[in-house]
């Protein structure tokens, strides 16, 4: 299924949504929210694995996994992403409102 990309070849965020809801969206609503979370985490785990010893494909096979898990996801609990991310980092950063961030790197920005 490449709804999303037959246009332009990229993927936007809510395309991916869109995407992920076509394909899977019964079964997630179905499943949940707080069982969703834990498969999102199950692949964090295998994200960090990947990091610490997997190849550069594994790595963004999980990277890919934990992105389409996250919008799994919101679909559930009806966030859009593309906008909930524009809405906080589309201008700056939220922490010092700055490009590039200025916060002090021993905070979270
Ligand atoms: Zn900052």
């Amino acid at each position: 299924m490449s709804i999303d990309t037959e246009s332009t070849g990229s993927l936007t965020l809510s395309g991916l949504q869109r995407m992920i809801l076509q394909m899977y969206g019964e079964k997630d609503a179905v499943r949940g929210d707080a069982a969703t979370f834990l498969w999102l985490t199950e692949e964090f785990g295998e994200l960090a694995s990947a990091l610490r010893s997997g190849t550069h494909e594994e790595l963004a096979a999980e990277m890919a996994d934990v992105l389409a898990w996250l919008a799994t996801l919101a679909n559930i609990r009806g966030v859009e992403l593309e906008a909930a991310v524009l809405r906080k980092y589309g201008r700056a950063c939220p922490g010092c409102q700055a490009v590039p961030c200025v916060c002090d790197p021993a905070e979270k920005p």
